[in-house]
């Protein structure tokens, strides 16, 4: 499809084991937005590859990466193309500092199921890039970062010892008009898939290839809809890029990483990553109008660092009240008690959770132990089970739309 490879899947129904698996976009979970369908047996005849081939050639770009690379030095709309655009809105006289902060020029992406767009909110932009500089990285792969990559550009512009350099990889192409083809490269995470074929992925090759011991991070932030074991096989692949150029160095280590994703994914991730851990930093956004930190009450912000650094490294800040627990060596947030019969600082989402006895582990203060369904849950809750797992968490006993883990209270 337009966006590269499709993924296979599968469909079943209750109670059936083995269902119909089909091909279909990586990228887009809703069918309005790409409507590629195949079935995995279906035999496709040579004139609808061919109506395809068009297809997809007619859903790319109107202007190539370089094109737009050159255009940047004059207007992102040249004078001659305004009146095709009359009913635009438009920006007339961009100063060369909105030409360096493109995440504020553009509006975000706001498409639900596919790629809406949460931009960092400064202070944690702020926080993460200070971090990866204090941890001694220097250099950092952006993948779907855009504002982390804007903020070490715009450094790296405006500061002599700045010695930080970013590489980003992201699908959304409006990124090209700002950034050369050694800054950008337009890529789909789902299917691990650089638009800009070989040349493309040579740069990132190149990227990867660390010179003069340079430190390199891997910094990700997908869209929370995204599947989880697609991302995490492109993450493995970027991972691997990384061992390849790095031959003799570090064998059998990871290409670092922090991946940003809310908190209730955490054994998913773990899963795919075992040697990952989440931090207890709650990631604010600006455009999220529920994960920002408001001024007066403010809401808790589900999403979460996930890193296979050492977790008593990633130190979070006191000022917010993070704090070191000794005995997990790792910084918490404030409300997270040491629960001395789980041995662990058991809060996921920043507030004190109690121990269940019976459950054997801590759950959500809000919870009560449920004699029905032998586990806790809110008192409210319905003790109906349905077989299929839930999406979000992958347990069964309740759908999406009910997840324990989606609850705030
Ligand atoms: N908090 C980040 C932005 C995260 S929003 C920041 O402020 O920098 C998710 C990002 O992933 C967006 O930039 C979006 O364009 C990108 N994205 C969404 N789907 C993608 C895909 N399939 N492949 C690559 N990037 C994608
Ligand atoms: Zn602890
Ligand atoms: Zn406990
Ligand atoms: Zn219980
Ligand atoms: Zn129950």
């Amino acid at each position: 499809c337009p966006l590269g490879p499709a993924l296979l899947f599968v469909k079943t129904s209750q109670g059936k084991e083995e269902g119909r698996r089909f091909y279909a976009c990586s990228a887009c979970r809703d069918r309005k937005d790409c409507n590629f369908f195949q079935w995995e047996d279906e035999k496709v005849s040579e004139t609808r590859l061919a109506a395809r081939e068009e297809y997809n050639r007619n859903h790319q770009p109107s202007f190539t990466h370089r094109q737009n690379v050159e255009r940047y030095c004059y207007q992102l709309l040249l004078p001659a193309e305004w009146e095709t655009h009359s009913d635009h809105q438009f920006l007339c006289d961009i100063s060369t500092a909105q030409l360096k902060s493109p995440s504020q020029l553009l509006h975000p992406l706001e498409n639900k199921k596919t790629n809406a767009q949460y931009l960092f909110a400064d202070r944690s932009c702020e926080f993460l890039l200070d971090l990866i500089i204090d941890l001694g990285f220097r250099r950092v792969l952006s993948v779907g970062t855009p504002r982390l990559h804007e903020m070490i550009q715009s450094k790296a512009s405006q500061e002599e010892e700045f010695r930080v350099r970013s590489l980003l990889l992201d699908i959304d192409f409006r990124y090209s008009q700002f950034y050369t083809e050694d800054e950008f490269c337009h890529y789909n995470m789902f299917n691990h898939y650089f638009f800009g074929g070989e040349a493309a992925h040579e740069t990132c090759r190149k990227f990867l290839y660390q010179d003069n011991g340079e430190r390199i991070i891997m910094v990700t932030d997908p869209p929370f809809g995204g599947l989880v074991e697609a991302l995490a096989s492109s993450f493995k692949k970027l991972m691997a890029m990384w061992q390849e150029a790095e031959k003799e160095g570090h064998n059998n280590q990871e290409m670092p990483m922090f991946w940003i994703f809310p908190y209730f994914f955490e054994s998913r991730i773990l899963e795919f990553f075992p040697s990952f851990s989440m931090m207890d930093y709650q990631v604010d956004y600006d455009n999220h109008a529920l994960y920002k930190h408001g001024k007066t009450g403010r809401r808790q912000s589900p999403v979460r660092i996930f890193t296979n650094l050492t977790p008593s490294t990633i130190v979070l800040p006191v000022e917010e009240g993070y704090r070191f627990c000794a005995i997990c060596q790792r910084y918490v947030s404030s409300g997270n008690q040491h629960c001395e019969i789980c041995n662990s600082c058991t809060s996921k989402d920043g507030r004190r959770w109690k121990h269940c006895v019976l459950c054997k582990k801590c759950v959500k203060p809000s919870w009560f132990h449920c004699n029905n369904c032998n586990c806790c849950a809110l008192q409210n809750h319905s003790c109906e089970k349905t077989d299929a797992g839930c999406f979000v968490c992958g347990k069964a006993g309740h759908k999406r739309s009910t997840c324990p883990s989606l609850s705030h209270t």
